[in-house]
C-alpha cells in the first residue's frame, strides 16, 4: 500500500508546486484588509514574449531617453522647484506600500520627474519609472491628496503589470499605436513611434477598462495607506470631467478611459477605503472631516 501510495503523493505535491508560483504563495499569505490582492497574471506566454528583465531594461532605457530630451528641450523641471519636490515627497509615503501588490517593487530604483507641458498626463513605467506632466498638476489645480490619486493610479498599472500585459501583446502582433505616442511626439518634436522606437510603447499604450478598474481602486489603496485621503479620487475624476466639459483636451483619458460609472465604483469601494486612511491617520472612520478639494476656485 505504502509502495502505491507513496509516489502518488510525491507527484500530487510536486503538481501543485509548478501549479502555484512562489509569488502567489506569498500573496495568499497576506491579510485581505483594504482592496482583496488577487495574484498577478502569469503565463508561458508573457514570460517569453516579454520576460521580466527585458521589459525593465526596455522600461529604463525608454525613460532615459525620454528624461533626455525633455532635457535638452529645456523640458525637465528641476529638483528644486516646489512641485517636484512635492511630487517625490508624496512619492517616498507612497513607496513603502506597493510591495503588498507586486514583491518585486522592493528592488525597483524608484523615479520621480517632472516634465513641463501643457498636456494633462501622468505615467509609471514598468520598473517604478514615474512622470507627471505640469499641465496635470496646475490645470487641475491639484491638492497632495489629488496627486496621490493620481500617482497611485499610475503606480498601480506598473504594479499590476498592465504595462507589460501590453507589451506582450506588443511584441507578439507588432502593434504599436497609439493616440498618446502621438500626443507625446507632438509634445518632442520627434516621432517616437519611429525610429527612436516608440519611447510611447511601454507608457502610452491604451488600458483596458478592466485594467483602470483595477488601477483606480489599487492606487487608491495605496494612497490611504501613505495618509492620503481616497476621496480626493472622486475629487480628482470630477475635476477630469469639469475640465473635459469645458473642451479642454485631456491626454490622460484618452490612455485611462474609465468609462462613465469610474466615480460610483469608487464611491461603492469607500467602506473599505476610508478605515485604511483612517487607520493611517491614527483615527476611526466617523472622525475624519468630509474631503475639502479646491473645485469651487477653478
Ligand atoms: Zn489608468
Amino acid at each position: 500500500m505504502n509502495k502505491i501510495f507513496k509516489p502518488v503523493a510525491l507527484l500530487a505535491l510536486c503538481a501543485a508546486m509548478q501549479a502555484a508560483p512562489a509569488q502567489e504563495r506569498r500573496q495568499d499569505q497576506v491579510v485581505q484588509d483594504g482592496i482583496a490582492v488577487k495574484p498577478l497574471k502569469g503565463g508561458w506566454a508573457r514570460d517569453i514574449l516579454a520576460p521580466e528583465d527585458q521589459v525593465n531594461e526596455q522600461s529604463a532605457q525608454q525613460y532615459m531617453a525620454l528624461m533626455n530630451q525633455a532635457q535638452q528641450k529645456g523640458a525637465l523641471v528641476p529638483a528644486s522647484d516646489p512641485r517636484v519636490k512635492r511630487l517625490r515627497t508624496i512619492a517616498q509615503r507612497i513607496i513603502p506600500h506597493t510591495a503588498r501588490w507586486n514583491q518585486e517593487a522592493q528592488q525597483w530604483k524608484w523615479q520621480v520627474n517632472l516634465l513641463q507641458s501643457d498636456q494633462v498626463n501622468a505615467f509609471c513605467m514598468p520598473g517604478g519609472r514615474v512622470a507627471f506632466f505640469t499641465g496635470i498638476i496646475d490645470k487641475l489645480k491639484l491638492t497632495d491628496d489629488e496627486i496621490a490619486a493620481v500617482m497611485g493610479h499610475e503606480i498601480a498599472h506598473a504594479l499590476r503589470e498592465h504595462g507589460r500585459d501590453r507589451q506582450t501583446k506588443s511584441t507578439a502582433t507588432g502593434i504599436a499605436s497609439s493616440i498618446g505616442g502621438a500626443a507625446l511626439s507632438a509634445w518632442l518634436g520627434v516621432d517616437v513611434r519611429g525610429a527612436a522606437n516608440a519611447l510611447g510603447q511601454l507608457t502610452v499604450l491604451k488600458f483596458s477598462r478592466d485594467e483602470e478598474r483595477e488601477a483606480d481602486l489599487v492606487g487608491l489603496d495605496i494612497a490611504a495607506r501613505a495618509g492620503y485621503d481616497p476621496r480626493a479620487g472622486v475629487a480628482l475624476w470630477n475635476k477630469m470631467a469639469s475640465l473635459n466639459e469645458r473642451g479642454a483636451p485631456i491626454e490622460l483619458l484618452s490612455t485611462h478611459p474609465g468609462g462613465s460609472n469610474r466615480i460610483e465604483q469608487i464611491q461603492d469601494h469607500m467602506n473599505v477605503l476610508l478605515p485604511l486612511y483612517a487607520r493611517a491617520k491614527g483615527t476611526s472612520v466617523d472622525r475624519l472631516p468630509a474631503y475639502r478639494t479646491n473645485l469651487a476656485s477653478q
